[in-house]
Formats: C-alpha cells, sequence, structure tokens
C-alpha cells in the first residue's frame, strides 16, 4: 500500500509559477506541497530569460564597439571572443540558477517533495517514488518544453534548443536558426552582432508574429542587415561530419552548411506525463485544461493552471501573477475570486526590442504612428530607427495596444501598457511632463494624432510647436 501524503495545496512543478502559488498558500496560512522531479531553478534562471538576455547583452557590447565612427571615435578592431563570451553567459546563469534553488532549499523540509506527479483522481496524485498525495487542491505549474519538428531530430548535438545552447562552450561559426518566434529572434540577431554567420529560417511569411504591417517592417529592414533571413520555407536537414546540411524550398531555395541548427520552433505545455484523463476536467483542443484567466480555475474544480502550462501569455511575469492568483484561489477554494488581469504585453528583446501592447490595430478606432528616424534624441544617439503606432477607442481616445520597434522600446511599452492598464487617454498622456531632449518625446507625434482624431481639444498645457527634433 501505497504511503500516502497530506496538504492543502499540492503543487506540481516548482519553477516561477509553482513558487508563487506556493508563496501564496504559505501567505494565507495554508499547508502546501511543492512537487518538482529536479528542483533545478526556474526556466527563467536556467535557460530562458537570463542566459538569453545574458548573451544579447554581449552583442550589444559588440554591436557599441563596432559602431563608434559616427561619433567620431575609432575602434581599431573589435574582436570577440567566443569562449570568454560564452564564459560570462554560464558564469552569470549559474549564479541566478543558485540563488533561485537556495530559495527553494530555504523552504522547510514538509513543502519540497522531490518527484515527478502524475494525476491519479481529481485530488489525488501519484508520484513516481511510489508515494501518493492526496490534497485539497491542486495547482498544474509544469511549465512547457521546446518542439522538436521530426526534420531536426536525428541530427544529434548538432541540434540545439534554448537548453542547450547556452551551454555550447564557444561560439559558432555558422549557425541557422529555425523559428522566428521571440526566442529564435532574440538568439539570431543576438549571435549575428556577436559575429557568427546567421540564416534564419520560418514557414510563415511574419516575423515574430508582428501584428502592425508599419513595426513589422521596420523589424525587418534591422534583422536583414544583421543576418540572412529566409521567410516562407520548408526545410529538409541532414546530418553531416562537421554540421548539418539544410535544404529549403518554398519562397526561396537553397543549399547551405551550418555548424549548429537552433531550433526554436515553440515550447508546448508540459501535459503529457500527467494523466489529465484521471483528473475529470475539460481541455481545449490542444489538451490544456480550459480554465478561467481571473481565477485561474479549470472549471469547477479544485484544480487550478499557472504559468506556460497553461498556454495563455508564456512570460515570466504572466506566470508570476498565475501562481499567485492559482495559489490564494486553491487555498481558498472553494470560495474563489476572479481578478483583473495585467495589462497584456511581450517584448522581444531584439536591437532595438520589439513589443506589443494590449489590443491590435484592428480592435482600435484611432491609430497615433510615431517614426523615429528623425526623432531628437534618437538622432543624438545614432539609434534613430524605427517606429511605434498606438491605437485608441472613440469616442475619447483611450489607449487599448500599441506595437513597437524603435529606440527605447521595452521602456516606450512599459509606459504604454501602463497607461492602457489604467485606462488612460491620449490626453491624460499628453497633460503628463515630457523632458527635453528624449526619446519619449517621440511619443508625442503619435499622441497628438489621436488628440486630433477625437473631439477633444489638445490639453490645455500642451505647447502647439516643438523644440528641434521632438
Ligand atoms: C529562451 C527563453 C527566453 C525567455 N525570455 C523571456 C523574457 O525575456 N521575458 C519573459 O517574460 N519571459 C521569457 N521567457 C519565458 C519565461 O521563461 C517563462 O514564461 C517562465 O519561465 C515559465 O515559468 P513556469 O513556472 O511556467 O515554468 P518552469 O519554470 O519551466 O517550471 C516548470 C516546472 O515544472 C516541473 N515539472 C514538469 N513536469 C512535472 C511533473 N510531472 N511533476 C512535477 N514537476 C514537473 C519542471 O521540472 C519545472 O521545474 C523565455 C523563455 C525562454 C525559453
Amino acid at each position: 500500500m501505497a504511503e500516502t501524503l497530506h496538504c492543502d495545496v499540492a503543487i506540481i512543478g516548482a519553477g516561477t509559477a509553482g513558487l508563487a502559488a506556493q508563496s501564496a498558500v504559505h501567505a494565507a496560512g495554508g499547508k502546501a506541497l511543492l512537487i518538482d522531479p529536479y528542483f533545478a531553478g526556474t526556466t527563467c534562471a536556467t535557460v530562458g530569460c537570463m542566459p538569453s538576455k545574458l548573451l544579447i547583452a554581449a552583442s550589444h557590447a559588440a554591436h557599441g564597439a563596432r559602431t563608434t565612427d559616427m561619433f567620431g571615435v575609432r575602434v581599431p578592431t573589435v574582436t570577440i571572443d567566443g569562449k570568454a563570451v560564452m564564459q560570462r553567459v554560464r558564469d552569470e546563469r549559474d549564479r541566478f540558477a543558485r540563488l533561485t534553488r537556495e530559495n527553494i532549499q530555504d523552504l522547510p523540509d514538509d513543502v519540497r517533495m522531490q518527484a515527478r506527479a502524475r494525476f491519479i483522481g481529481a485530488n489525488r496524485l501519484a508520484l513516481d517514488n511510489g508515494q501518493e498525495v492526496e490534497a485539497r487542491s491542486i495547482v498544474i505549474a509544469t511549465g512547457s518544453s521546446p518542439f522538436v519538428p521530426d526534420a531536426f531530430a536525428d541530427l544529434g548535438d548538432r541540434m540545439l534548443t534554448n537548453e542547450t545552447i547556452f551551454d555550447l562552450e564557444d561560439l559558432p561559426n555558422r549557425l541557422a536558426v529555425i523559428g522566428s518566434g521571440s526566442i529564435g529572434l532574440e538568439l539570431a540577431q543576438a549571435m549575428a552582432r556577436l559575429g557568427v554567420d546567421v540564416t534564419l529560417f520560418d514557414a510563415g511569411k511574419t516575423l515574430g508574429s508582428v501584428r502592425c504591417a508599419r513595426v513589422h517592417d521596420a523589424l525587418k529592414d534591422i534583422i536583414t542587415n544583421d543576418l540572412t533571413v529566409h521567410m516562407g520555407v520548408d526545410l529538409e536537414a541532414e546530418q553531416k561530419e562537421d554540421g548539418v546540411s539544410l535544404r529549403w524550398t518554398g519562397d526561396s531555395s537553397g543549399q547551405a552548411a551550418f555548424d549548429y541548427v537552433l531550433v526554436a520552433t515553440g515550447r508546448p505545455p508540459n501535459l503529457d506525463s500527467l494523466d489529465l484523463d484521471k483528473a475529470g476536467i475539460a481541455l481545449d483542443d490542444h489538451g490544456v485544461p480550459v480554465h478561467d484567466r481571473n481565477s485561474m480555475q479549470c472549471g469547477d474544480s479544485a484544480i487550478f493552471i499557472a504559468g506556460d502550462v497553461a498556454s495563455d501569455l508564456p512570460l515570466l511575469h504572466e506566470a508570476s501573477q498565475d501562481g499567485a492568483l492559482a495559489g490564494r484561489n486553491a487555498v481558498a477554494f472553494p470560495a474563489t475570486v476572479k481578478s483583473e488581469r495585467f495589462a497584456a504585453f511581450g517584448i522581444t528583446f531584439t536591437s532595438p526590442p520589439t513589443v506589443w501592447v494590449g489590443k491590435s490595430e484592428e480592435e482600435g478606432v484611432i491609430t497615433g504612428v510615431a517614426d523615429f528616424s528623425d526623432q531628437g534624441r534618437s538622432r543624438v544617439e545614432g539609434v534613430n530607427q524605427g517606429v511605434l503606432t498606438l491605437y485608441a477607442a472613440a469616442p475619447d481616445g483611450r489607449l487599448i495596444g500599441a506595437d513597437l520597434c524603435c529606440p527605447a522600446s521595452e521602456h516606450l511599452g512599459h509606459m504604454l501598457a501602463w497607461a492602457v492598464q489604467q485606462g488612460q487617454t491620449a490626453t491624460q498622456l499628453l497633460e503628463m511632463p515630457f523632458y527635453h531632449p528624449t526619446i519619449e518625446e517621440g511619443l508625442k507625434s503619435a499622441l497628438r494624432t489621436i488628440c486630433g482624431a477625437v473631439p477633444l481639444p489638445l490639453p490645455e498645457n500642451q505647447d502647439r510647436g516643438s523644440p528641434p527634433g521632438a
């Protein structure tokens, strides 16, 4: 007879979402059991946000060193020490991962259970160590994993994913990146700016699923300046002694040899080994439990879901908010409450970053556009490229969304997400101070277009003229 452990909330998966859920259960005075086969640190710290941003940081340094001439600053030669680049990525990544593991280790022993869990009933889990868990409620927080299409599955160690690329000891000479989503775009551009000969392939026609055609054009110009891009192609791969040969057909055709292929074709949710058919909950067409994003509850059940596995917005801050909602509602079950979600927004850390906020152009009534090719401060800094589009609703010009690929877009994107979440209008934003000369001033022309299109005057305190380049 298997030993049965009892708790208020069993949490499957100790990533960002699971840890946030555990913390919410603890804060509400409940007893949580956090189950994970590895407790290796979160995806964010080990193979996700942090190592990718570390590689990107190195690429910024390389690009900055190569583009000083316009300021009259001569850097005779820029040499990339690939081993040192990858060493720093790993050292810093390992530090972040260690800190995450230490946080997990600080949890009381009876909160942590090192095992893999699967459902054997709506309130019952079997662990791969032979034990069982009975819980008043359960949070599924098992994350997601790279999807590798069959065409690339047999390439051995020449095939990389986000789980292996940061362990390379040196930068490759030639890299093929398959998939132009966030992960593919970020790593392709970073590698290219670090001197790697990168070719990006995608079966689709739109880079990074960018919603706005103007922003897509700007991104395409920027990316194709750094690397070769083949969109709308199908690929065949063959492993060679010293790398991989790729043949592609479609909108273009050709054949080329690469040292490695980075497969970045999506990260489906980790659901397969959970035996969800035993959980008694409805699943959608993709096998994901049907859930309410405002409570993270699956139907009326005592099962909650959080993080990438929920397949809503696979982003770190969303995983954290999911976990907090799921944990709080799981411990309070059946007294679940629905909470407002953050304004949705995502950043792809291309250079400059590509950002989307809230709703798209089709869902708005008024669009304001700002072009940064001649924007004052952007020109001063030599980063004057890209575009920003703002979407607003009638009748008052309330901001509902934006798309950006322009200088400082990760910061502008935050400001706009906060404005959207607070239901602010273009007029209200123009009533705020804009320091001169800043990249933020670039927002003004888009905001003015929106003000001009709604039956409201420009704000009283708004100067009609602009300082140079604002
Ligand atoms: C390369 C890359 C770059 C990224 N960059 C960004 C970024 O810049 N900004 C951003 O917001 N987001 C980024 N993300 C996304 C972000 O990392 C994820 O949204 C977030 O880490 C998801 O957290 P999670 O808790 O859902 O999953 P995870 O952290 O993966 O946790 C899932 C846990 O579940 C455990 N588990 C799985 N199955 C079982 C089982 N049966 N039983 C018990 N435990 C199980 C796993 O061991 C794991 O510990 C990036 C992702 C990648 C891959």
